[in-house]
């Protein structure tokens, strides 16, 4: 018994990608986790009531059908998706919502007045979907050559991403809800960053849609395990690595780690120079996360958000954008933004029979320790009058809990390092093979290229550099 070829630390989505990937290219490879089980911020439990099943971190999966990885994976064919007729939605002070509907053209109707705004902003880059994908699911500094979409989409970014990001609008809503998708990066705004990765959620929210998985997020990780270990792979939970100096002396280390795990775990293995600038890496504000258990649907006050899955709570753009900046500055908002999901209005299967989970988390700053369930409660109560009345039951985690069960998601950060401009570009390394940061030792996590998200890409693209550089295997394997 010769043992393992590659050793993948964690068993993240990522780092089960590379794992498949690996596997499948017929190496031997072991995958050890921290935690008592795989999944990371992609894990489903029942941590509520019995019959009730929450999405620990991820819900909503836009990233995953755009994914090439998963695309070639066939991730649809092997879990079902169930994507809902409204993409986001977005509830307004005065009782009724803003929409971005699936339908392209159906929003800009809904929207009035701005209506064709949004078409202009939004309508030729939902054309080339496919290409503006490109810019969320690989590196930004090897770009394909895409001048058509690059050059729609680096202007639509400027105009959303600076002080002229309220011009095209002429009534609150449209801006609202653009605001409500750019403020999933948890930055000040406007800034590029948040455009940039607002944007291309908007995109894929008129194109493939927001779709989430039958039976919740983990079913993903079930499938990328299961093809894993048919493919002779090892997965070893309660696993965690202190050094790399643990692992077998022959193996590739492939590390879903954070990148200040990974200079405690291999710092002999990383030139000095790398080390230097991995030291300048930042993580970024946290969050606060609620499961709920409920009696029954949500009274949202506009009753086609019964339908919506997802849904941004905070109101005007003015105001999600103040609570944003009090978040960067250290403060925790009187009146938050917050993030919800409510897969039960599409997927039955979570819940007992007329019974609903709603999801949700709200932005903090890095660490606190507030328990964010009174805070986020009010937020929903505000667009649904009755909501409070419908709480079976309640499970919360303060940002630093949600750091406690992910280490890689440091002080609640679920980006595992800030969505800013530089580590947009430069994630982890300002380099064309940013996963390759020493000696036979890779990063695949969310902390490498292209960054969060349930997209598998890290993993993928961590695995191809492994290939090419350790074994002169420049064509990937087939993942069908
Ligand atoms: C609350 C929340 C909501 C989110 N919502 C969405 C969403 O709706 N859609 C979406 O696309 N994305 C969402 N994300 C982001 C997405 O879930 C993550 O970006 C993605 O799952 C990261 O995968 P990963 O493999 O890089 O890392 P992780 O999922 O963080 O996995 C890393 C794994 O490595 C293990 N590990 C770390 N260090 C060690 C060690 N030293 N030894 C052994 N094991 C170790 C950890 O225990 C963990 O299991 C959300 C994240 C959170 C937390």
């Amino acid at each position: 018994m010769s043992g393992p070829d590659v050793v993948v630390v964690g068993a993240g989505v990522n780092g089960l990608a590379a794992a498949v990937t690996l596997a499948r290219q017929g190496l031997a490879v072991t995958v050890l986790e921290g935690a008592e089980q795989v999944g990371g911020a992609a894990r489903t439990a029942e941590t509520t009531l019995p019959g009730f099943r929450h999405d620990l971190g991820s819900a909503v999966h836009p990233m995953a059908l755009a994914s090439p990885f998963f695309r070639r994976f066939g991730l649809t064919r092997r879990v079902p998706m169930l994507t809902p007729a409204i993409s986001y939605a977005h509830p307004m002070p005065d009782g009724r919502a803003a929409i971005a509907w699936r339908d392209l053209d159906r929003t800009a109707a809904d929207l009035g007045v701005d209506g064709p705004a949004w078409n202009r902003l939004l309508g030729p880059l939902v054309r080339r979907a496919e290409r503006v994908g490109r810019f969320t699911t690989g590196p930004v500094l090897r770009l394909p050559p895409d001048p058509v979409a690059a050059a729609l989409f680096g202007r639509a970014v400027l105009e959303q991403g600076g002080p002229a990001w309220g011009v095209r609008w002429r009534e609150p809503d449209a801006a609202a809800l653009l605001t409500g998708v750019m403020a999933h990066t948890i930055r000040p705004m406007p800034s590029l960053s948040t455009a940039a990765a607002g944007l291309a959620l908007a995109v894929q929210g008129h194109a493939g849609g927001w779709p989430v998985p039958v039976g919740g997020t983990g079913a993903i990780v079930d499938a990328l395990v299961a093809d894993l270990v048919a493919h002779g792979g090892r997965i070893e939970t309660g696993r965690p690595v202190g050094a790399v100096e643990e692992l077998p002396r022959r193996a590739v280390a492939v590390l879903d780690t954070s990148t200040a795990a990974l200079l405690r775990i291999a710092p002999a293995r990383i030139a000095a120079p790398v080390r230097a600038w991995l030291r300048t890496v930042r993580f970024g504000d946290g969050v606060g996360k609620v499961d709920f258990a409920l009696d029954g649907p949500v009274p949202w006050r506009d009753e086609r958000l019964r339908d919506a899955v997802t849904l941004h709570l905070g109101g005007p753009r003015a105001d999600v954008a103040r609570a944003e900046g009090e978040v960067a500055a250290g403060l925790v908002p009187d009146r938050p933004y917050v993030l919800a999901a409510q897969p039960t209005v599409i997927d039955p299967s979570r819940a007992p029979a007329g019974k609903h989970v709603l999801w949700a988390y709200t932005h903090l700053p890095a660490g606190s320790d507030l328990d964010p369930t009174e805070l986020v409660t009010a937020a929903v109560e505000r667009d649904a009058p009755g909501f409070r009345d419908l709480v079976l039951a309640s499970s919360a985690s303060s940002a630093t809990d949600v750091g406690r069960w992910d280490p890689n998601l440091v002080g609640g950060d679920i980006a595992a390092g800030a969505v800013s401009l530089r580590q947009l570009v430069a994630r982890p390394l300002p380099s064309p093979d940013p996963w390759h940061v020493g000696d036979r030792l890779y990063l695949c996590s969310a902390a490498a290229a292209p960054g969060p998200g349930v997209h598998g890409m890290g993993g993928y693209l961590a695995a191809r550099s492994l290939l090419r550089r350790e074994f002169g295997i420049r064509t990937p394997p087939s993942l069908r």
